[in-house]
């Protein structure tokens, strides 16, 4: 016998409401989640009038539902919103690139203009080859980092007053399971607030902060709205799904407990003195960060010097790590140094430290070199000096027999290979004087390559007093996967833009 639907509007039920538990028809349905997301927004005054907003979209069923009510609601209660959707190519075959069609498709249908950034654009790297580099193991740590920047970049160019995400209640459950479960209690507050952000970023808002997951399916499924559902290939098994299945056991005893869950969250209190990270701009990209240099530019600084453990662990590992790998860069770039030198000193006539051109006289002289200084009975250069001390502007021998004593500033001919290297080192030319001196002595270059661990360094020991007032940042956690956090400041959970749908929750110490 059909039961009729609990509002009395006459209709039979044709669900059961996973929330409430309430037998209601389809329409009811519809009205009651969205008039609850209203309520949502209105009362945590997610949006004023005329703002810009982006939707951060994956194509997934999260931000479609997302996208489609915020539509619904901007027209039916007349909030005045100019929404456009967010989207970010994270480069992974076979998965984003079917889901950003999904978005365009979406963008189509909600008339919604819509910006779509690469990782590839942004970083140089798509996940692909990320992952290609790394493994299978961090790989949600680099593509969550670089997704945070990337919604930030995206939100900068369309310049909106706000980030819309599509976190569900369900989501920032497990996160606050996930947290009590790790003893990170500092972070309760953050991960259960529905609007993120401080001063001089884009804040980030969560309109489907009490929505749960299952109404969130079946709304996009009895609306037939066109959604992604198919699982990132690099996902994970992460820690997180611990949380999940325990949260999904509980709500099949209670319902309720999903909400329970984040008003526990929102209601246990950080003690005073626990320190929280302060938001400031990175010093390399000017971007939002909790660190001298941001997390993204750590990892992308890893990537590119072929040291992609780089950022992944405590801020003491990057630096030995960094150390290493400019001692070796030291010891290559002095090898070929010495490899040029030597070049030089068999073929070249070499006076003063300089290599004479084929007019010098001397050049004939090859035979008569001794360990770089020319026999004095040859009648050839009276070079009295070593060949890798020279600074000086000239390529003259200086010998009376020189005949290109007066083309002082002409180039010798081994610095096109000196300047070749001195590019591949990423070592500005005009410095390569300083540069070569094969002495032992650092030079000036040489230490601007230092820069980022001397970034590293300073940001360490600027952290050092915060780990001291806060243990739970002195403990280096495994990096859990589906993570989207910055260097020890614990940002907002990240839900990952892919049509996992889950929250990132990176927990790493740097
Ligand atoms: Fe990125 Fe999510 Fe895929 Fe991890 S699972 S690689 S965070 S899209």
């Amino acid at each position: 016998m059909p039961v009729l639907c609990t509002t009395g509007c006459g209709k039979n039920a044709s669900l059961k409401r996973p929330k409430t538990g309430d037998a209601l028809c389809k329409e009811c349905f519809f009205w009651a989640f969205e008039t609850e997301i209203h309520f949502t927004i209105t009362r945590g005054e997610l949006f004023n009038r005329g703002d810009s907003v982006a939707v951060a979209a994956s194509g997934g069923k999260d931000s479609t539902v997302l996208a489609h009510v915020l539509k619904t609601l901007n027209e039916r209660y007349d909030y005045g919103l100019n929404l456009m959707l967010l989207s970010i190519d994270e480069g992974i075959t076979g998965y984003r690139d079917d889901s950003l069609e999904t978005v365009m498709q979406n963008s189509a249908d909600y008339v919604m203009p819509l910006k779509i950034l690469s990782y590839k654009d942004l970083y140089g790297w798509t996940m692909d080859e990320i992952v290609a580099q790394i493994g299978r193991k961090n790989n949600c740590t680099f593509c969550g980092v670089f997704r945070r920047q990337a919604l930030d970049r995206g939100a900068a160019l369309l310049n909106v007053k706000c980030i819309a995400t599509g976190h569900n209640a369900d989501d920032i459950a497990e996160t606050v399971l996930m947290n009590v479960l790790r003893g990170d209690i500092a972070r309760l507050k953050r991960c259960t607030a529905i609007s993120t952000g401080s001063e001089g970023t884009i804040p980030r808002v969560k309109p489907l902060k009490y929505t749960y997951e299952k109404e969130i399916v079946m709304y996009a499924h009895y609306k037939k709205l066109v959604y992604f559902s198919t699982e990132c290939v690099f996902a994970p098994n992460a820690y997180r799904g611990h949380a999940r299945a325990l949260l999904k056991d509980m709500e099949r005893v209670r319902p309720t407990c999903i909400m329970d869950i984040i008003y526990s969250g929102e209601t246990m209190s950080v003690k005073e003195q626990v320190s929280l990270p302060t938001q400031r701009v990175c010093s390399r990209c000017k971007f939002v960060s909790s660190q001298e240099v941001c997390k993204a530019c750590v990892l992308l600084e890893g990537l590119n010097k072929g040291l992609p453990k780089l950022g992944i662990g405590k801020s003491s590992k990057a630096k030995r790590m960094l150390d290493d790998y400019n001692a070796k860069q030291n010891e290559k770039l002095e090898e070929a140094i010495n490899e040029i030198n030597n070049e030089s000193k068999k073929n070249n006539c070499i006076s003063k430290g300089k290599v004479c051109r084929s007019t010098c006289k001397s050049k004939n002289a090859q035979s008569n070199l001794i360990d770089g200084k020319t026999d004095e009975n040859t009648n050839t250069c009276n070079n009295e000096r070593d060949a890798n001390i020279s600074n000086e502007k000239t390529n003259c021998c200086g010998d009376k027999i020189c005949n290109r004593k007066d083309k002082a500033n002409e180039t010798s001919e081994p610095n096109s290979k000196a300047a070749k290297l001195l590019a591949e080192y990423g070592i500005p030319e005009n410095n390569s004087v300083e540069t070569i001196i094969p002495n032992g002595e650092e030079s000036k270059n040489l230490i601007s390559a230092n820069n980022l661990s001397n970034d590293i360094n300073s940001t360490r020991e600027k952290e050092s007093e915060k780990e001291i007032s806060n243990p739970v940042n002195n403990e280096e956690f495994e990096v859990d996967l589906h993570t989207n956090d910055d260097i020890v400041l614990k940002e907002e959970d990240e839900t990952c833009a892919g049509a996992c749908g889950k929250i990132d929750s990176l927990h790493i110490g740097f």
